[in-house]
């Protein structure tokens, strides 16, 4: 069996190198204090085995909720009192609100992704093509689901998680959706509104990688977003600007992921800018 990411290894693994500090607990804690809240986000490492003590210590200690990363975002479910429509439909959980004394699992990233993409587009009948088919991809593809795009193309390296993720949205909401295995030169449909980068290529060191795409066929009219943070201009979304597209970058959907928690759990909305200048700092950016 493959050994779980341990906490630092996962952080490497979302943010492309080691970090001093925890990018998101310094996010968090810029709009705590932006906001006047005494409030904490603390980085708190778990192994597998204590979840179930992590999540009961939690709650008798009176959290508000908590964020949890791999190797918990599935295993955490077994522990909570009822789950989201969207966590419930992707079977991940990576946020813990507390409601009415009760742990309910909901999954921000997919949210902060489409909250990000309504500042620039309503996504309600669009076509929409996304590349990879790993944990972003997923929680993506449910809320872009969910949200009502008229179509979703999947395009991704390998069969076993692109086909995986094409039945999941095919049977739990019933929208078209296709899949595309490993081209090393896919054209983007001219009809496609909305073009996404789920899947890790182009996260530091390997900040030339790019996409297996034919970039002359991004057309201005089409929304170009990148999931990658780290660092938040790539190869694909400069070929998308120099084409004229519209470009959503990886810190928008980490912002405002954390934006939907501090809301979930305080009640305040927090401020996107305060807290993207606190991670461009982080980031070097
Ligand atoms: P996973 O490991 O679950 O999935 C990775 C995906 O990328 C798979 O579809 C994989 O294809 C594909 N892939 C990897 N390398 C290549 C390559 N060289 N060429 C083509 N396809 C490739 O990772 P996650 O989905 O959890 O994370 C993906 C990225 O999303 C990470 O880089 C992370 O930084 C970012 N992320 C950003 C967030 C944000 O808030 N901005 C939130 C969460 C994640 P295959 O199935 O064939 O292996």
């Amino acid at each position: 069996m493959k050994k779980p990411r341990s906490f630092k290894q996962e952080l490497t693994a979302c943010f492309g190198q080691p970090v001093a500090e925890n990018p998101t607990q310094v996010m968090m804690e810029a709009a705590f204090r932006h906001h006047g809240l005494d409030w904490r986000y603390l980085t708190i490492e778990v192994a597998p085995e204590g979840l179930g003590d992590a999540v009961r210590g939690a709650k008798v200690m009176g959290f508000a909720g908590f964020n949890c990363t791999i190797p918990h975002k599935v295993a955490v479910i077994d522990h909570l009192d009822g789950l989201g429509e969207s966590a419930a439909l992707m079977r991940a959980v990576n946020c813990v609100v507390r409601r009415d004394g009760k742990f309910i699992g909901e999954n921000t990233d997919g949210k902060g992704f489409l909250k990000a993409l309504r500042e620039v587009t309503d996504p309600r009948d669009q076509a929409v093509v996304m590349f990879g088919a790993g944990g972003a991809a997923r929680a993506i593809g449910v809320e872009l689901a969910l949200a009502g795009v008229r179509r979703i193309t999947i395009v991704n390296r390998s069969p076993r998680r692109g086909e995986e993720l094409v039945e999941l949205l095919r049977s739990a909401t019933n929208i078209s959706c296709d899949l595309v295995v490993g081209p090393e030169d896919y054209s983007v449909p001219a009809d496609a509104n909305i073009v996404i980068n789920a899947t890790s290529v182009g996260l530091f060191p390997d900040v030339d990688a790019r996409l297996p795409m034919n970039p002359a066929t991004l057309r201005p009219h089409m929304i170009v977003a990148d999931v990658i943070p780290n660092p938040p201009e790539t190869p694909f979304l400069r070929e998308a600007k120099a084409r004229g597209c519209r470009v959503i970058d990886g810190l928008e959907m980490l912002v405002n992921q954390g934006v939907i928690g501090i809301e979930y759990w305080t009640g305040i909305r927090a401020d996107a800018t305060v807290m993207r200048n606190a991670l461009e700092e982080v980031f070097g950016v």
